[in-house]
């Protein structure tokens, strides 16, 4: 019997995680972004593993998993360890794909694919980004200087074309091209079923816009309009973004915890994505107008 104790507890420590984590990256938000939140599930194959102000979406399938995003440098692990928590395997994740390349989305990649071997698949844009381990110099954040934006570089990284759908094993995923936050900015789309009920998955890119001091979008103000437009027009019944704040995560995980099963899950809403764009268009109308004072 003590043999079987002891060999338990010596199994327990024998098996620490295998996950190497890159040096944390530093700034104001960072601590509170990074707190650990418990995984779980969205709907059908997708699950959030992310941390609790940035999300990291897991699609799952017997024959390898997509993960959206990886979060800061120092939420690898966390993601890591939300993964084996729900029962899945880190290293069964085939591909990875970026929203934007800013060091708060795309700090853990470097890690995970180093873990995992995954394909990273980006905008060309933010596969610049991500190869730099820096926003590109024509992104509204650049300015802030390379010890504020820097993280990991990726250098294997695959480009994806606007309404592209890349493949995972059984698993297909589509990119939808939205600059404006930033240049590379990326809406990703894909079906998760429970039983014959699938729903039109959208994780789209943030629209807010945040930059520099001196930056003016001039000229790309049109664009990023379009992007917003494209979001709002998107098949979706379930919306997610980088930021779990930007749609209302915690509210819906309240309001699913008060039902406990009884009546519509909060997180389906065919009207969220439009509201995200609405609310998206109403900030950046205010950008429009704040560029415009002299
Ligand atoms: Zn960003």
């Amino acid at each position: 019997m003590l043999r079987l104790v002891v060999l338990c507890v010596l199994g327990l420590y024998a098996q620490p995680s295998t996950f190497i984590t890159d040096t944390p990256h530093t700034c104001g938000d960072c601590a509170a972004w990074n707190k650990a939140r418990e995984p779980f599930k969205v709907y059908g194959n997708t699950y959030f593993v992310g941390t609790d102000g940035l999300s990291a979406l897991l699609v799952t399938s017997d024959a390898g998993h997509v993960l959206l995003d990886a979060g800061l440098t120092q939420s690898a692990p966390l993601i890591d360890a939300n993964i084996r928590k729900l029962g899945f395997k880190t290293a069964d994740v085939k591909l990875i794909v970026v929203s934007h390349g800013h060091f708060d989305h795309a700090g853990g990649v470097h890690a995970m694919q180093r873990h995992t071997g995954a394909t990273v698949a980006a905008s060309e844009s933010t596969a610049a980004a991500l190869r730099r381990g820096e926003n590109t110099t024509d992104d509204p954040q650049f300015g802030f200087g390379k010890e504020f934006n820097g993280f990991p570089p990726v250098t294997d990284v695959k480009v994806i074309r606007d309404r592209e759908a890349l493949t995972a094993g059984t698993l297909a995923i589509k990119a939808h091209l939205i600059p404006g936050h930033s240049p590379g900015s990326t809406a990703y789309t894909w079906q998760s079923c429970e039983g014959n009920r699938c729903l039109n998955m959208v994780y789209a890119d943030s629209l807010t816009s945040p930059s520099a001091p001196g930056f003016k979008y001039g000229q790309r103000l049109v664009e990023f309009r379009r992007s917003i437009e494209i979001v709002a027009a998107l098949p979706c019944d379930i919306v997610l973004s980088p930021h779990p704040s930007f749609t209302q995560v915690d509210e819906k995980l309240r309001k699913r915890a008060e039902l406990s099963g009884k009546g519509p899950d909060p997180f389906i809403d065919a009207g969220g994505c439009r509201a995200y764009a609405a609310d998206g268009m109403k900030r950046l109308e205010a950008r429009i107008a704040q560029e415009a004072k002299p």
